[in-house]
């Protein structure tokens, strides 16, 4: 079903957009891979081996005219672009209080104005296309607030709105738009936090396990197949939020 399709996936380089961009590839779809620092060769070839294209980009997602450029190179590389998967995000957790305007505007830029970028840009070819995939990653503290990380879960439940937003807005074209909200999946993002924090998470899970990214890759690849579902969020948590 999405064999010989395209699918950019932002912030790609690790973690979950890494996962997300391979489960992509091993459905047959040429991966354009979004990556800020740095990407490994090693990341390309396991795409490229899955018999794929994979056309690694470096830029930043709240560039605006990055996000331009982007989806005028994806038409000229392969005609189409079928599915977008926005994935890159940062924290820079901090107390209200004690947070920077650099810290709150760093997180927004990234997070939710860059989803923002890609989907204006984006959208104008999936609605040309009359056909489309929009899967934007959200965080289940976008729904239930988190201290120290105001920031954070602003912008995530500003992707929540986006998300509902852009799928009224895109329906009737065929193009539909849905996110993930995950609770703690095990990447570098949340090895950052202290064993500390990571036990008192680890007891708000039901399932008593922390998530791995692949869980959050099978769904968005199930988002993009299933093209009668759209304005929806869906935890991945391990129950952390019902
Ligand atoms: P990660 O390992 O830190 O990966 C984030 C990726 O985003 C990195 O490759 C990073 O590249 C890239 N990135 C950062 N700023 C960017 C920019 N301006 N333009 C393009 N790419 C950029 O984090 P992750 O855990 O995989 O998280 C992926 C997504 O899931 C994020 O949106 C995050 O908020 C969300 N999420 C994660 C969890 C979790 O438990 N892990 C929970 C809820 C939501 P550089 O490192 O090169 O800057």
């Amino acid at each position: 079903m999405l064999e010989g399709k395209t699918a950019v996936v932002t912030g790609a380089a690790k973690g979950i957009g890494k996962a997300v961009a391979l489960a992509f590839a091993k459905e047959g779809c040429n991966i354009v891979l979004n990556y800020h620092s740095t990407v490994s060769d090693s990341t390309v070839n396991a795409i490229e081996e899955c018999g794929v294209k994979c056309m690694p980009v470096q830029g930043d997602v709240s560039d605006s005219g990055f996000a331009a450029q982007l989806v005028k190179d994806i038409k000229k590389e392969f005609g189409t672009l079928d599915v977008l998967v926005n994935n890159a995000g940062i924290t820079r957790d901090m107390l209200l209080m004690r947070m920077s305007e650099e810290q709150f505007d760093e997180v927004i830029n990234t997070n939710l104005k860059g989803t923002f970028n890609m989907i204006r840009h984006a959208s104008s070819l999936m609605l040309k296309q009359r056909s489309g995939a929009i899967i934007n990653m959200a965080s289940v503290v976008g729904v239930t607030g988190n201290i120290g990380q105001a920031n954070y879960a602003a912008s995530k439940a500003g992707i929540i709105g986006l998300t509902k937003s852009a799928a009224k807005e895109f329906a009737q074209r065929g193009v539909t738009c849905n996110a993930i909200a995950p609770g703690f999946i095990e990447t570098d993002m949340t090895d950052a936090l202290a064993e500390e924090t990571k036990q008192e998470i680890l007891k708000a899970i039901p399932l008593k396990r922390y998530g791995k990214a692949g869980d959050i890759a099978r769904v968005a690849v199930f988002f993009a197949k299933n093209t009668y579902i759209t304005g929806q969020v869906l935890n991945v948590d391990g129950g952390m939020v019902m």
